[in-house]
């Protein structure tokens, strides 16, 4: 069949609301970026649907982008021609007729936008239906499970049919939500965290944690690189790595053994709320999972979260590890996660962490410390890089990033 567009359906946009305008915006914006490379598209955001003309574009290459973009409920390829009943009975007839085989069911679906049309969906049903029945006798109506589905939508410019409709994303569309850190390690719970944080319309910038030379370049590029997986879904992501090394040496030397985590995910807590104050970020979120290991039991969640009110949202918290693998391996970073190199908290874990700190002892500690001082020196360190999907790393200006901070 000669695909003339995909149609897509939006998923919860439609009960936005005053939002729906700015949603679909949104949402094309994210469209156009994953198709950036197929110059001969057009792209029309309408109120309900949106409609991607392929120009003489491959459909399937066009919707093999799309699976990754959130807010897209499915979409079909779809041929468009002229509200005439025998043209469009011709073309539902031709499609079935690509993917008849003996013993196949079949049902014809109309909607109509277009109220002026001469004929209503009944009629139209039953017209192509007859139509269908009378070239293809064997071929049997099935209302409840047809193995071939031939929608037909009459719009105000053209007839639409499409027989197969594939599940989009889901979600809402990134960046509708608004902008949010993440704590990002190498591990495996994180870069699921991201995702599931992109896919309620979160625009996330990566916040990572490293401490040269106890952690290699290679913990380094292993977090950008998880970042660059992700971005398939976002378009363009920050990363911000924040150098980490002073405070733990200062940490591991002042601070008793059980409280070391602790106190170590306070700073980091600490650091990852002042940049996103800056960045105009309005939550947190990383990738613990309640009881996985000690400094994740919720006594030590309480501990930790004791240093800032913003929002600290945790979309792992109750999965299982198995649960949590299953989504790695689905958005392909699971590979990567496993790879070991060491990352900063590895390398100073205590071997006996407190499961039950509490915030009072947590503080105490930390009067010994200069905070102050610690923070600031980690700040004026930080890199800010913005990686793409296209692995192209653009190292920004010190000059910038001291702007941006
Ligand atoms: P992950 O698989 O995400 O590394 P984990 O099970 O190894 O998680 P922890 O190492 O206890 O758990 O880390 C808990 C969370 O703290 C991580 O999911 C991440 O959000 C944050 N975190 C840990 N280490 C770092 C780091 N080096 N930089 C930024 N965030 C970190
Ligand atoms: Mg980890």
């Amino acid at each position: 069949m000669n695909y003339t567009e995909i149609m897509i359906r939006y998923g919860e946009l439609s009960t936005k609301g005053k939002n729906r305008r700015s949603f679909i915006d949104r949402l094309h914006g994210n469209v156009a970026k994953v198709l950036q490379d197929f110059p001969e598209l057009r792209i029309h955001p309408k109120r309900d649907r949106m409609h991607i003309n392929l120009n003489g574009t491959d459909a399937q290459a066009v919707m093999k982008r799309l699976q990754v973009v959130f807010g897209i409920q499915n979409y079909s390829p779809s041929i468009r021609i002229d509200k005439d009943l025998e043209l469009i009975k011709q073309t539902a007839l031709q499609m079935i007729q690509e993917q008849y085989q003996p013993g196949k069911t079949f049902k014809i679906t109309t909607k109509r936008a277009d109220h002026e049309f001469e004929y209503d969906t009944n009629q139209i049903n039953l017209a192509v239906g007859d139509y269908v029945s009378d070239h293809i006798p064997e071929l049997q109506a099935e209302m409840r499970r047809p193995d071939i589905k031939i929608r037909i939508e009459i719009r105000f410019d053209g007839a639409y049919l499409s027989s197969q409709t594939f599940p989009g994303a889901g979600g809402l569309p990134v960046g509708t939500a608004g902008k949010a850190a993440l704590m990002l390690s190498g591990g495996i719970d994180s870069p699921v965290a991201g995702y599931l944080a992109m896919k309620r319309g979160v625009e996330v910038e990566m916040i990572h944690f490293y401490s040269p030379p106890y952690t290699s370049e290679h913990a380094l590029q292993k977090a950008q690189d998880l970042t660059v997986k992700l971005t398939k879904y976002a378009g363009h992501i920050q990363f911000i790595q924040v150098p980490f090394t002073e405070i733990q040496e200062t940490i591991k030397k002042q601070v008793p053994e059980g409280y070391l985590m602790t106190v170590q995910r306070r700073f980091m807590l600490r650091l990852t709320d002042l940049i996103t104050k800056k960045r105009h970020g309005l939550a947190i979120f990383n990738g613990e999972s309640v009881g996985q290991v000690a400094s994740q039991t919720l006594e030590s969640m309480a501990a930790i979260n004791d240093v800032t009110t913003t929002p600290i949202i945790r979309p792992v918290a109750t999965m299982d590890k198995t649960e949590i693998i299953k989504i790695a391996e689905k958005i392909d970073t699971f590979d990567l996660s496993i790879q070991p190199f060491e990352d900063c908290c590895t390398i100073f874990a205590p071997t006996r962490p407190k499961t039950k700190p509490t915030i009072t002892k947590a503080r105490e500690y930390e009067e010994q410390l200069d905070v102050e001082g610690l923070i600031n020196r980690a700040l004026a360190g930080i890199k800010i890089i913005n990686i793409t999907p296209f692995d192209h790393y653009l190292e920004q200006k010190n000059s910038e990033i001291e702007a941006l901070l």
